[in-house]
């Protein structure tokens, strides 16, 4: 394949101010190319959570510069000769959260083996902020171009359009994921805790799949009637309905909170439970969880658990349950320029549901 004869250019961030809408348009080193790689020519990424806390060092030192944005959507540029799942030139592909692992067989890697990549112990290359088997620094989808490892990349189905296809990379994926481990779907009660990028895709895959009842949880009753439209058959604002603890207590399977803030009333959620119930954290606040009450946990054998994005196979699944059931996330499009202001509105919580840049070059599709 020929060389690269196009720029790796994206929004940079410096240092933690970055966060606060400063990041710095520039060129960046992508990863040294291997044969099992493909370039995309990025049209469609999704602003992720994530995105905010690694701009801002909030979970340990970020590598600066670092280019952020792992709901990737665009099309190969270039495929080396040894990509794995078929991918040539011209295809339309995604990329997730993850785009490198310790690539190891059978009896090496147990994860890497039975397509729980997500779960490496051994090297686990997050899509940006992170260091590839090859030693390259790795850098995201706020950009023009990115390179990745083929097995990373996954063909988009063709009903589904590249702006709705970006936010499932990671936002969906990371709620699709526990709700299937965890068997949301017909007698399982649901409750989603926080509408926001993530939440509202726990919310739409539940629905999808059959869950007899789906529960928000969310602090205010803002997003009520977002939230009815999507499906929910329930919504509780927690800082509106002083006694809602109480009132909604033993009613929940399963749980899943995507809630990024240290100050949630965590003993609350879990009352939610029903006897046996469990609770999914996904949100990753900077500062951890907050500090609850064994008697939570000893009376109902309550199960706390995490979740950690998808493997492909997982994106591949999750892509084929939003086709056939046309899940819709809710998204709004911003031009990858307006990018600074994008992730300060995002920070803000004035998404709705997700926000999803889109390079504006001539002759990219935009789908
Ligand atoms: P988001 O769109 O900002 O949504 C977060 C939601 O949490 C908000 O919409 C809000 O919902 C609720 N929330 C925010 N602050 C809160 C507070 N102080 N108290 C109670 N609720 C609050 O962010 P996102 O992209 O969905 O990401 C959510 C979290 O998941 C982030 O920490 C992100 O890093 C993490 N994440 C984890 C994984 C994983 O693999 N585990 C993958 C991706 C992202 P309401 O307005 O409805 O209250
Ligand atoms: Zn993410
Ligand atoms: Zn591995």
């Amino acid at each position: 394949m020929a060389e690269a004869d196009y720029k790796f250019e994206g929004w940079l961030g410096l240092d933690p101010s970055s966060a606060n809408g400063n990041m710095q348009w520039g060129e960046f080193e992508p990863k040294p190319w291997e044969e099992t790689d493909v370039d995309i020519k990025i049209t469609h990424c999704g602003i992720c959570g994530s995105d905010l806390h690694t701009l801002r060092s909030g979970w340990g030192p970020t590598m600066y510069p670092c280019c952020v944005g792992h709901e990737i959507v665009g099309t190969v540029v270039r495929a080396g000769s040894q990509v794995e799942g078929g991918l040539r030139v011209g295809d339309r592909v995604g990329v997730g959260a993850q785009s490198d692992s310790c690539r190891g067989r059978k009896g090496d890697c147990e994860q890497c083996s039975s397509g729980q990549e997500n779960y490496c112990q051994k090297h686990h290359t997050g899509t940006y902020n992170g260091v590839y088997m090859n030693g390259g620094k790795s850098y995201g989808g706020y950009a023009l171009y990115a390179r990745v490892p083929s097995r990373f990349a996954v063909k988009i189905p063709d009903s589904i359009s590249s702006a709705e296809a970006a936010p499932m990379l990671c936002g969906g994926v990371t709620t699709y994921t526990p709700l299937k481990y965890h068997g949301a779907g017909p007698g399982k009660s649901v409750g989603i805790i926080g509408l926001g990028g993530l939440g509202h895709f726990g919310l739409l895959w539940a629905k999808a799949l059959k869950a007899d009842k789906v529960v928000v949880v969310s602090r205010t009753s803002a997003k009520r009637e977002d939230a009815l439209k999507m499906g929910a058959d329930d919504f509780i604002a927690t800082d509106e309905e002083p006694d809602w603890a109480r009132k909604h207590a033993n009613t929940l399977d399963l749980i899943v909170c995507t809630v990024s803030s240290t100050s949630m009333p965590f003993a609350k959620y879990l009352s939610l439970l029903k006897l046996d119930g469990t609770f999914v954290q996904v949100g990753a606040p900077d500062d951890g969880l907050p500090a609850i009450n064994q008697f939570a946990l000893i009376m109902k054998r309550i199960k706390i658990t995490g979740s950690l994005i998808g493997s492909p196979a997982d994106i591949k699944e999750m892509l084929q349950l939003a086709a056939e059931q046309r899940v819709k996330p809710w998204i709004q499009e911003i031009p990858m320029k307006d990018a600074n202001r994008a992730i300060v509105d995002m920070a803000a919580g004035k998404a709705r549901y997700r926000y999803v840049l889109y390079n504006e070059q001539p002759g990219v599709s935009r789908l």
